[in-house]
């Protein structure tokens, strides 16, 4: 029998429609730098979302499906942007400005993108691409930035503003297929050529609705949310359309990403939820510790895209009271998986055993756990195998370009349709998800396997340890064995022998590195994530001694 429901399509436009009028109050809130943030209501925000759409389409001739790319930091206009761009049925795709410039112009090539809208202060960035992407007709500049930069080049140059000024504030939001693709966001292809991942309006809609979810980052009308994980990093995970939606205002760090800056936003704007990778936290707490400052508005800051150290999470909550929840995500899945909320009737101590973990995962996540041959292991706590999830907001393919196939490489998908992670870990019976490595970053010793990032965890909650990376190189006798590359806080005394009995008094002898390198600082990838492919080249290649 068929249900008795409407059958009403899960759409961006519903968000924009819904924000700009029940919540036309709310803030986006830009950072500017000057002492004065920018502020701009959700209804206002609205209406210029429309006059884009229409300026987009009359102007610049944008249709249904037509890719629209942005470079731009996490701001007002950016905003605007995510709003109208999947509203009007084409796809907004987000281009991650620390890329390496060969990869930028693979994907602006490969996604066909047509128009650009860019942010002034990254011009620099953007001109000396123009000569190599054919496909792009239009860029339109949002905020301040030397024009002069563009002279010459061959695409039209529209200012933002101008182009918008004028036109309808209402705009006739089509009725789409809530299937069809929203956003485009490209993985940063740390192995390969990126690939892209195309989100459904119906994929952004409900996963919108769990960013909102108590279990997650609970967000409602009296929140402020700060994204201080890019917009270009899977949809800044997720917080422009779920504040949108449930009326919680934003606040905008910009292109002001420092931890001076963001203490200071925090203090003067009051956001109570925060989100960003462990890399800029780590920054803001050093910043914390040196300069008082009173970031007591944030109820949850929610750490996630790579391991988050329990000992981050613990010197936050004793030093500055603010409670970390640690959150894991891929590009693929949205990128909500799993959030590490205490159970019920937990308290004091025992909610580390939980909050350390990567978390629990939403209904609409369903996960299992693979073991090397194919077999699928119990949820005991102890049975380490690869991750594999299904869900409606799980990609089921990468796409492939506008004429190619959808891509569906073996080693991204189970025969049966699931995303394989990559990631290895265990989860409890009651669905806690620890993961214990990253397929590749395991390190493979005499047949046994050593956690890199356990290892890095302890070292990192050494008092005179500012971060660690933990590598697998060759070894003759057991195939593979642990590099530690540590960063020592500045006057550190603390030799490795040092560090190596401290490591000692905590995991097994067999795991313990031999091979020790202090560095400067770990290298990052583009969303600040240790790039341990780049320390496992200069070990290689003989820069590491
Ligand atoms: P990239 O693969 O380019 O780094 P993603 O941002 O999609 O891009 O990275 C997803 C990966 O990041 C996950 O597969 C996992 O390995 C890692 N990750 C994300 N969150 C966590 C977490 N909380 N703990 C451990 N690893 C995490």
């Amino acid at each position: 029998m068929q249900s008795t429901m409407q059958d009403v399509p899960l759409l961006v436009s519903r968000i924009l429609t819904h924000g700009a009028t029940i919540h036309g109050k709310a803030e986006v809130i830009t950072w500017t730098g000057d002492g004065e943030p920018h502020r701009r209501s959700y209804a206002e925000t609205g209406a210029r979302a429309a006059q884009l759409a229409h300026a987009l389409r009359d102007e610049l001739g944008v249709g249904v499906d037509e890719r629209v790319a942005t470079l731009m930091w996490n701001n007002a206009e950016h905003l605007e942007a995510y709003l109208a761009i999947p509203s009007m049925g084409a796809v907004l795709h987000t281009l991650n400005l620390r890329l390496p410039v060969e990869q930028l112009i693979w994907i602006v090539n490969h996604a066909a993108d047509r128009v650009v809208l860019v942010n002034g202060s990254l011009l620099p960035l953007l001109a000396p691409l123009l000569p190599h992407l054919p496909g792009v007709e239009h860029v339109v500049v949002a905020g301040a930035g030397d024009r002069s930069l563009l002279e010459g080049v061959r695409p039209r140059v529209h200012e933002y503003e101008e182009l918008i000024a004028g036109r309808p504030e209402r705009y006739d939001w089509p009725e789409l297929d809530e299937l069809q693709a929203a956003a485009l966001c490209y993985t940063s292809g740390t192995t390969g050529d990126p690939k892209g991942v195309a989100y459904s309006h119906r994929s952004l809609y409900l996963h919108s609705m769990q960013v909102n979810n108590a279990e997650a980052f609970a967000l409602g009308g009296k929140d402020i949310a700060m994204p201080v994980v890019p917009m270009f990093h899977v949809n800044a995970w997720g917080l422009p359309h779920a504040s949108f939606m449930a009326g919680a205002s934003l606040l905008m760090p910009d292109r002001f990403l420092q931890p001076g800056p963001i203490a200071e936003m925090i203090e003067t704007v009051r956001p109570t939820v925060a989100a960003a990778v462990p890399t800029i936290w780590q920054g803001l707490l050093g910043e914390l510790d040196a300069t008082k400052r009173d970031v007591t508005s944030l109820r949850n800051v929610v750490i996630g895209g790579s391991a988050c150290p329990p000992s981050l999470m613990r010197a936050f909550e004793e030093r500055h009271g603010l409670r970390v929840v640690h959150a894991w995500g891929m590009t693929e899945t949205s990128p909500l998986g799993s959030v590490a909320h205490p159970p019920a009737g937990v308290s004091g101590e025992e909610e580390w055993t939980y909050r350390a973990t990567q978390g629990r995962f939403p209904a609409s996540v369903e996960a299992r756990l693979v073991g090397p041959d194919g077999a699928h292991l119990p949820w005991d706590g102890e049975s380490a195998g690869e991750l594999e999830v299904r869900g409606p907001w799980i990609a089921g393919a990468y796409y492939g370009g506008a004429d190619g196939p959808d891509l569906r490489p073996e080693d991204k998908f189970s025969p049966d349709g699931w995303l394989r992670t990559g990631d290895v870990g265990t989860i409890t019976p009651d669905g806690y998800l620890t993961l214990t490595d990253r397929a590749k970053d395991v390190i493979k010793s005499g047949g046994e396997w050593i956690s890199s990032v356990e290892l890095e965890n302890h070292l990192m909650a050494h008092p005179e340890v500012v971060e660690a990376a933990v590598v697998a190189v060759p070894d003759d006798k057991w195939g593979e064995r642990p590099l530690a590359a540590v960063v020592l806080r500045e006057g550190a005394s603390a030799a490795f022998e040092e560090l190596r009995a401290f490591l000692g008094e905590r995991v097994a002898r067999w795991q313990l590195p031999e091979r020790w390198t202090a560095v400067v600082a770990v290298p990052k990838t583009s969303v600040g994530k240790f790039d341990k492919k780049v320390l496992r080249r200069q070990y290689a290649e003989g820069e590491l001694t």
